[in-house]
């Protein structure tokens, strides 16, 4: 007989969470802090979505999406999951970036921006105080025709270099490109400008613990290897989800998953007005991405001058198209030094390079294409560690490549996106309520809920907004 992961299950909730993605989680875990019976499914054998980590042998732990966040995660995680969690985020210390235009090295914060756009591009004090103020007063309800490229156009005209140290961090943390609206670029930019990246502190497998653990004080029913099937609805309203073949009754469903698996696979066209697909039909699913981990020997270890991130590039000039290539010339490198886990006694020291992809250059290669090219991205990307790291080649014990299609597998996220949706997607997902009683949506979607700290704050929104509901 097949394991029954709903083994006492109840047969009703008030709240079924899909998905265990930082938005779902934390979802869950406000609902069941308020009071309400809450079911958390997931349809993978760990919770974290995303914030995933996983193990191989000769004891390498490797982080999927640790490479750092605003400093905003620490006010959010303090007061949307606990003390202990929010104690665990600290500073990175050094970004490095290196280009054919210039190669620098910065805390990564607005003094540090300030004093390198005057000193190593030239440009006015005034012109660097208007352009941050700019970007710190967007917001959603903003203008949203004004394109990242028009916004530097404006102050830094014709400045390809300025563009590339303003745009590349931020395309790597939510996969926004030059031609998307102005406020995905400046609502996130200003957060990691507000006092640098941080990053968690005992790895991606400590928090996600902390988490469950805290989700099971708040008595969430925490569910793996349960996949949706369907949500099911009734004149308009959520009724039930059908779990491992179950129907589990409840008076709201969030839905962690993709938006469009949601709306067209979970639910169901017929259920939509013809508008709303309409809309649905036009987002476009977000990037996705290419990883290569690496570990180096027990007895190795990485120079702390080297740096937490960097962004390095071989092209001449930046842009989108590049950016994506399988021709890779972008990779950032993620340096884990001993202190990402400090209660490891094995002291080791691992990078994980990540450079932005599409679906399309993978999802079709034959088996024996797909492992070739993973192979080449390995041996490019060693080659491209050699500056950074001297005889990379011999050093590094371990090495594995992941793909867009890898991050399908895990999260079944249509095309693999690492971010969610474009920029319309946003409006399609807060508008499903309005569809269909009781069912929401909350995850990386419009690119400004993306990333760690987008995700968990659009998890507490929308949470907010499945308390009103069930409240009246
Ligand atoms: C390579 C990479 C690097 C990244 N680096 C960073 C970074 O440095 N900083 C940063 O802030 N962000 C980073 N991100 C982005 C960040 O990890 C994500 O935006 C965020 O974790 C997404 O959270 P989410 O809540 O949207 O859900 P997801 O993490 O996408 O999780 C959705 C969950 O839903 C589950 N699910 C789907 N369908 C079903 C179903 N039918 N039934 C049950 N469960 C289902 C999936 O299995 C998954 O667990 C990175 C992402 C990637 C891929």
């Amino acid at each position: 007989m097949p394991r029954d992961f709903l083994k006492d299950a109840k047969d009703k909730y008030d709240v079924i969470v899909i998905g265990s993605g930082l938005a779902g989680l934390t979802s869950a875990n406000i609902l069941g802090r308020a009071g309400y019976e809450v079911l958390l499914i997931e349809q993978h054998y760990k919770l974290g979505g995303l914030a995933t980590w996983f193990k191989r042998p000769k004891g390498h732990i490797f982080d999927v999406s640790l490479h750092g966040f605003p400093y905003g995660m620490l006010k959010s995680c303090r007061r949307y999951w606990n003390q202990k969690i929010a104690d665990r985020i600290v500073p990175l210390r050094g970004v490095l970036f290196d280009n054919p235009q210039f190669t620098l090295k910065t805390t990564y914060d607005r003094e540090s921006f300030t004093e390198l756009l005057q000193s190593e591009f030239g440009v006015t004090e005034s012109t660097v105080k208007e352009f941050f103020d700019t970007a710190r007063g967007m917001n959603f309800y903003d203008d949203q025709k004004l394109t990242t490229k028009e916004l530097f156009e404006r102050f830094f005209p014709g400045r390809n270099d300025i563009t590339r140290l303003l745009m590349e961090p931020i395309t790597y943390a939510n996969g926004s490109t030059l031609e998307d609206p102005a406020i995905t670029y400046g609502i996130v930019f200003s957060n990691f400008m507000s006092k640098g990246v941080y990053t968690f502190q005992g790895g991606t497998d400590l928090m996600i613990g902390l988490m469950q653990e805290e989700l099971e004080n708040n008595g969430v029913d925490v569910r793996i290897n349960c996949s949706a099937d369907k949500i099911n609805t009734e004149n308009g309203k959520v009724k039930s989800v059908t779990v491992n073949g179950r129907e589990i009754q409840c008076r709201s469903v969030v839905s962690n998953a993709n938006l469009l698996t949601t709306i067209f696979k979970m639910v169901g066209e017929e259920k939509f007005d013809k508008d709303y697909l309409e809309d649905a039909r036009a987002v476009r699913v977000n990037n996705s991405s290419t990883q290569v981990y690496m570990a180096l020997g027990p007895e190795d270890h990485i120079d702390r001058d080297t740096g937490d991130l960097l962004f390095t590039s071989t092209a001449d000039r930046f842009e989108t198209d590049l950016l994506l290539s399988r021709d890779v010339t972008s990779r950032t490198f993620s340096v884990y030094y001993p202190d990402t886990r400090p209660h490891d006694k094995r002291e080791r020291h691992l990078i994980v390079s990540s450079t932005n992809a599409r679906w399309e250059d993978w999802a079709n290669l034959d088996d024996e294409a797909y492992e070739a090219s993973k192979k080449d991205l390995i041996e490019t990307t060693l080659d491209a560690l050699e500056k950074y790291l001297p005889n990379a080649r011999e050093r590094v014990v371990f090495s594995e490549a992941s793909t867009p299609r890898t991050f399908y597998h895990y999260t079944r996220h249509y095309e693999g996106a690492s971010f969610g949706t474009k920029f319309e997607g946003l409006p399609v997902s807060q508008a499903l309520p309005s569809q269909i009683t009781g069912l929401y949506h909350a995850g990386s979607v419009g690119i400004i809920m993306s990333g760690w700290l987008g995700a968990i704050n659009y998890g507490v929104i929308v949470s907010n907004e499945v308390d009103q509901l069930l409240m009246q």
